[in-house]
């Protein structure tokens, strides 16, 4: 019998030690919609429920030993970037990336964590996004990242409301980006909204707003569902909306499926990640 296909991502991104986040997140996510995930891991963090401890770039030769083994072999369907530490590790995604050019890339555009911990140092956000981004299918930046991306300044920050968004689709254009995801968990509306920008459509996707406490590895996660749909419709927006009823899931059952802790620690500050298997 003929071995059934599996869509195959490669995700390259960082460790979270805490499994919310990163390429732990990637993995469940893929695997739970019925993908094949390989890894190619670009740094080691250290974090737990009280946030980020400690973050270690990978050896450059290691990331570019990791790729060539993984391109090398597999027919790779997708690709998914998350956590790109510093400009050595970033020279060398970009060099891999433009040696595939037909497998579609997306960009989880990861600068710094929610607990306030830079993942992304000063150098490398500029070649992310002079060299990086205009290599992505789809990049899905959350509103303060948007900000950053613009270099739009404090005092002008964009909240996320119609008119804002609808005027940015230029500004992303002179960055070269093909199609952005602009996530609205941040934004002040009272409902979710994300827009998906393109060159063919400004579509606006509404959900009901989760008022949750675990979030941890909520860009991580929809990003690789992202790639994973993608992979399976070829359709943005397809793949778009099915990664959200995803993520909807994985956020709205996340409380059932945690970890136990071990101190009785101020449970209301402690973050904690998705319910990826929606196991209750
Ligand atoms: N740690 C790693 C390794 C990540 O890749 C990411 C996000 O992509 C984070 C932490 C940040 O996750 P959060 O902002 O949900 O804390």
């Amino acid at each position: 019998m003929k071995n059934k296909i599996i869509p195959t991502i490669l995700t390259i991104a960082g460790s979270d030690s805490s499994a919310g986040a990163g390429i732990q997140a990637d993995l469940k996510t893929i695997h739970a919609l019925g993908g094949y995930a390989l890894t190619a891991i670009t740094a080691i963090t250290a974090q737990n429920r009280l946030g980020v401890h400690a973050v270690h770039a990978v050896d450059p030769t290691i990331l570019s030993d990791q790729l060539n083994a993984l391109l090398g072999d597999y027919q790779i369907d997708a690709i998914k970037i998350g956590m790109i530490p510093n400009s050595q590790l970033m020279h060398i995604v970009i060099a891999h990336l433009k040696q595939h050019p037909n497998i579609p890339v997306f960009i989880d555009t990861v600068m710094i964590s929610s607990s306030g911990q830079t993942l992304m140092d000063r150098k490398a956000l500029e070649i992310f996004i002079t060299e990086l981004l205009p290599l992505g299918t789809l990049i899905t930046p959350n509103i303060p990242e948007l900000n950053t991306l613009l270099e739009i300044s404090q005092k002008n920050s964009i909240l996320g409301t119609d008119t804002e968004i609808k005027a940015l689709y230029p500004r992303l254009k002179r960055l070269n980006i093909k199609a952005t995801l602009i996530k609205g968990g941040h934004s002040i509306d009272k409902l979710a909204i994300d827009y998906l920008l393109t060159d063919h459509a400004r579509i606006k996707i509404s959900s009901q707003r989760l008022n949750i406490q675990n979030t941890h590895g909520t860009g991580c996660t929809l990003s690789s569902a992202i790639a994973l749909e993608y992979a399976k419709t070829a359709c943005l927006l397809t793949a778009v909306s099915n990664a959200k009823a995803f993520l909807f899931q994985a956020l709205q059952h996340a409380h059932t499926h945690q970890p136990t802790g071990k101190k009785a620690q101020n449970i209301t500050l402690l973050k904690g990640g998705l319910n990826h298997l929606n196991r209750r």
